[in-house]
């Protein structure tokens, strides 16, 4: 039986669904997780396993969640509200048994049920693996977002895709990144809700037909398309404690039926079902990319299964309720896109209001740049998307004719503000020109919008300066800035345990959902009694991090030490290789007996490169190869140790923020959109080095020079001295880097490996570095000793610690959702009935 089978002759009663509300309480919550681990699963005395505890618990939560889902989407329906859709090709949603137990409110009793069981709750949810559907910062701000829309009630649902394997997972073997998939799913994914009723279907190739219909209306008709259909799961996420429970909708790619039986029919049943496998490829992996675009044809089907699907499921329930009338849809319905990745549909709405719906152009259009908001997150030209017009014209015909009209529409705009102005006309096209002409899906972001917003003050003040210039003297109006931020859920109570009960105990409970509040432990960061509880946390979160090194490196971090953390995606413009350098002059300081006021220091760098990325597989490498040479060396035990920690992802960051004590924020300047782990470490008391970029410029702003150590060259210099930049005259004119560079080019860390640093050292020595890492060096070598002489003075660095919480306020994503709902969306919170 298929689950679109219909009941014909029963009759389901308003009884079915009347059930009494689930206990939340330690005995309740004990039995149910008995009946299901015993009963559900079948688990005798002598399974061992660690999973079915888990199991039985996530189907116990679930359960809770449920109840209060229903309620949510009953609330919505009731209020006819307006909605807003977060489309995203990453959701990086990390674990959910935790958060849902601390939003729902029942950790305490949780933990007590299981107790009396035999069980540890920790232990249970460590079997949890992380969704990992996403490749940093981009993908986890949804996730973030996520938490913050539903803690608000703001009526906002997630769509994404449900890929099969998510980031590869990442060892290292002999100091190499080798990656492997990443299969999630594999023992089951308890948290989603499969719904076949919502399946849609999405049309790839076929041709295109013009015919009249009976009002003598042209109509165009897109056949012969090779289809597939998109099997929706949803995954509940709870607000904090107010029984709101909004929705990540993702889309699983699945074959049509009738597709294979017209093969079979032919003879050809093996091609048949290869066809199917090739339908569902396309949600079968997340391209682990970050900030660079990929031009492979499977990620562009990706990206309108994505947008297609999501876009036919939002009307569809439009068309539900209100017929074929969309005059009321743009009041009702924004469409948020994260980055151009969904896009295409700007083209697609389109495409299904005129082609499917019969809507005019016009009042398509009108609809469209009322409804759609773009999200950009980078300034680095190569990850700016552009599709060959070549792949459109086979893949999604239809959409390039459309792509085509939008711009001979737009550019005739254009011309009448700028008459004559054809460079520009060039500029702005949709289409860049060239031997193989491609369309610009920025350009088409831009122009399908009403709202265009940079991630943080510097970001968005050099789109509009910078990449987007044109635009923002076309339509100054729709550009606006959204400085990201992070959950205090998840980026604070959760993962922070201690850290929370100190706050708890002195400012209350309120900071959790108003992040504000933090700035009441200010003044307490001058009394000593507090200073030393602070101590107390940090010392027995930096055991927590510590042991997880000891486990996963081999290294031992002493927790006296100086923890100095950069953990992010491997890129050039993040400069790992910066503090790689530092940490051979501290070893060179060693080395030559300049151990005068020495601050001791562990140094955690953790991150994944992209399998395609040769230049930051070199640099993990190096980092590998340094940490082996000097953790080997008995002269730096007791002064300095390295280690890479392999897999770095939103499970390890929930134990690294919490246990560092210097949080590495370091990219040349004019480069990081916003950052988001800068966010994370502040929020934990951890101390900024950083670079004036991104949003390190505003948490600079919130603690003030005295508690971040600034360095660096602004992007405004940056940009100044690339002209003239000549790296070779700043080694040798600085005896430390010139002894760094020494120790480098003598082949110290690749003894047996001879020219493997080859590329990193002509890079750091290359006028033409992008990344400018030589013009830094000196005042970043000056800013960690800054940092490691404040370390020396406790008292002065716990200050600062408190400071950094306590300024952190501004850095909650539930401070960035009320912004994008005042500006962009303009909905009204919804509450559901309380369950009891
Ligand atoms: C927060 C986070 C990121 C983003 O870190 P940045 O330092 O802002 O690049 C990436 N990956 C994971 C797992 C994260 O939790």
């Amino acid at each position: 039986m298929s689950p679109f089978t219909d009941l014909t002759k029963s009759q389901p009663s308003p009884r079915l669904f009347d059930l009494p509300p689930l206990a939340m309480d330690r005995d309740g919550l004990a039995e149910d997780f008995k009946r299901y681990y015993a009963n559900t699963l079948g688990r005798d005395t002598d399974c061992r396993s660690a999973y079915y505890p888990y199991r039985a618990l996530s189907i116990t939560l679930r359960d809770r969640l449920m109840e209060r889902w229903k309620r949510t989407r009953h609330a919505h329906d009731q209020a006819q509200c307006k909605r807003t859709y977060y489309l995203s090709l990453e959701f990086l949603m990390g674990r959910s048994l935790s958060n849902a137990m601390l939003n729902l409110g029942i950790t305490d009793e949780v933990e007590r049920g299981l107790y009396d069981l035999g069980l540890l709750l920790e232990e249970i949810a460590s079997n949890e693996p992380d969704a990992g559907l996403g490749n940093g910062g981009l993908g986890r701000l949804a996730a973030c977002f996520l938490d913050s829309c539903a803690t608000l009630q703001l009526p906002v649902k997630g769509y994404g895709l449900r890929y099969e394997y998510g980031m590869f997972r990442q060892l290292i073997e002999n100091g190499y990144q080798i990656e492997e998939p990443d299969h999630w799913m594999r023992e089951g994914h308890p948290w989603e809700l499969e719904r076949p009723e919502y399946t849609q279907r999405v049309q790839f190739g076929g041709r295109i037909e013009i015919h009249k219909d009976q009002h003598g209306r042209l109509r165009v008709h897109w056949v012969d398309t090779q289809d597939v259909l998109a099997v929706p799961f949803d995954t509940p996420i709870p607000g904090y404690r107010n029984d709101t429970i909004n929705t990540l909708r993702l889309w699983k790619a699945a074959a049509t039926d009738e597709f294979d039986l017209r093969e079979f029919n032919a003879g050809s049943y093996p091609e048949s079902v290869a066809q199917k496998n090739s339908a569902e490829h396309i949600t079968m992996v997340l391209y682990p990319n970050d900030a660079n675009e990929c031009g492979k044809e499977l990620r562009l089907r990706q990206q309108y299964f994505l947008a297609s699907a999501s876009l036919k499921d939002v009307l569809r329930e439009w068309t539900r309720l209100n017929g074929d009338d969309f005059s009321g849809f743009a009041d009702k319905n924004c469409f948020q896109l994260n980055d151009t990745h969904p896009a295409i549909s700007v083209a697609e709405l389109m495409r299904q209001l005129v082609d499917d719906k019969g809507l005019e152009w016009d009042e398509a259009w009108s609809i469209t740049t009322r409804t759609m908001a773009y999200t950009n997150h980078t300034l680095l030209p190569e990850a700016l998307e552009r599709w060959p017009v070549r792949l459109f014209e086979n893949l999604l015909p239809r959409l390039l004719q459309i792509i085509y009209e939008i711009n001979a529409r737009f550019l005739a705009e254009v011309a009448a503000k700028w008459p004559g102005d054809l460079d520009r006309k060039r500029r702005m096209s949709l289409i860049e020109e060239g031997s193989d002409p491609q369309v610009r899906m920025a350009y088409l972001a831009i122009v399908g919008s009403f709202s265009i917003n940079g991630v943080a003050a510097l970001h968005s003040r050099l789109l509009r300066g910078g990449l987007f210039r044109d635009f923002y003297e076309l339509w100054p109006a729709r550009f606006n800035n959204k400085t990201n931020g992070v959950t205090p859920r998840r980026w604070l109570a959760l993962c922070n345990p201690a850290l929370r009960e100190l706050l708890e105990a002195r400012i209350g409970e309120g900071w959790i959902r108003n992040l504000e509040q933090l700035a009441r432990v200010a003044p307490l960061a001058d009394d000593t009694g507090f200073r030393d509880r602070w101590h107390q946390v940090k010392q027995a979160n930096k055991q927590r991090l510590a042991d997880l090194v000891r486990e996963q490196c081999g290294v031992e971090f002493p927790i006296t030490a100086l923890f100095d953390v950069q953990v992010k995606r491997i890129h050039e413009y993040k400069r790992q290789l910066l503090n790689l350098l530092h940490v051979i002059h501290l070893y060179n300081r060693i080395k030559r007996g300049d151990l005068d006021n020495w601050t001791p220091r562990c140094v955690l760098i953790g991150g994944k490169a992209a399998p395609g990325y040769t230049m930051a597989k070199v640099i993990i490498k190096l980092a590998n190869n340094i940490a082996a040479a000097i953790n080997a060396d008995p002269d730096t035990d007791g002064r300095l140790r390295l280690a890479f920690l392999p897999d770095y992802r939103v499970s390890l960051m929930e134990i690294i923020a919490p246990g560092a004590d210097l949080s590495e924020q370091i990219s040349t300047a004019g480069k990081e959109a916003s950052g988001t782990g800068n966010m994370k470490f502040m929020m934990n008391g951890a101390i900024t080095i950083g670079t004036y970029d991104g949003a390190n410029i505003e948490i600079l702003e919130q603690v003030g020079e005295d508690n971040f150590f600034l360095f660096g060259l602004t992007a405004e210099q940056i940009d100044e001295v690339r002209p003239h930049y000549d790296p070779n005259r700043l080694i040798e004119g600085d005896p430390d880097f010139a002894a760094v560079m020494r120790l480098l080019e003598t082949g110290h860390f690749n003894q047996f490996e001879p020219g493997l640093f080859d590329a990193v050292i002509r890079a750091i020595r290359d006028p033409q570095d992008p990344w400018m890492t030589a013009a830094d060096f000196r005042a970043y070598i000056d800013a960690q000793e800054r940092a490691a002489a404040a370390y020396r003075d406790q008292p002065r660095w716990l200050r600062m610690s408190i400071l950094n919480c306590a300024g952190s306020g501004p850095f909650s994503s539930d401070r960035t959702i009320s912004e994008y709902n005042r500006d962009i969306w303009r909905m009204e919170p919804v509450a559901p009935d309380p369950v009891r």
